[in-house]
């Protein structure tokens, strides 16, 4: 099943991370790790992510590496490359963990 997250439910109305469960926490690092990652990386068709799948909780063991991807206008999509898991982070645009170089118009 995919996981699907809206990065903005993390967030309170100034774009600071809300008071978290020690498990979502664990979610939201491996969340805005990927989002750090693509945002730099933005105009690449596949990105390797510096994360093991295992890195989104305590009680996995698969030992997989994570790529993602940005498949749409602000949806960033991310699989893992040995099981099923994958996922996608919406809403990452603007946050502070948007590398993108602002683009001049
Ligand atoms: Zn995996």
């Amino acid at each position: 099943m995919a996981l699907k997250v809206n990065l903005k439910q993390f967030l309170d109305e100034k774009g600071k991370v809300l008071e978290l469960t020690e498990q979502a926490k664990t979610v939201f690092k491996f969340l805005t790790t990927i989002v750090l990652s693509v945002s730099e990386n933005i105009e690449q068709p596949l990105i390797e992510i510096d994360l093991r799948c295992n890195t989104r909780a305590a009680e996995l063991s698969c030992e997989g590496d994570i790529e993602a991807n940005c498949i749409a206008n602000n949806i960033i999509e991310w699989h893992c490359d040995t099981c099923e898991a994958s996922g996608t982070i919406s809403n990452w645009q603007g946050s502070m963990w948007d590398m993108q170089k602002p683009t001049l118009h």
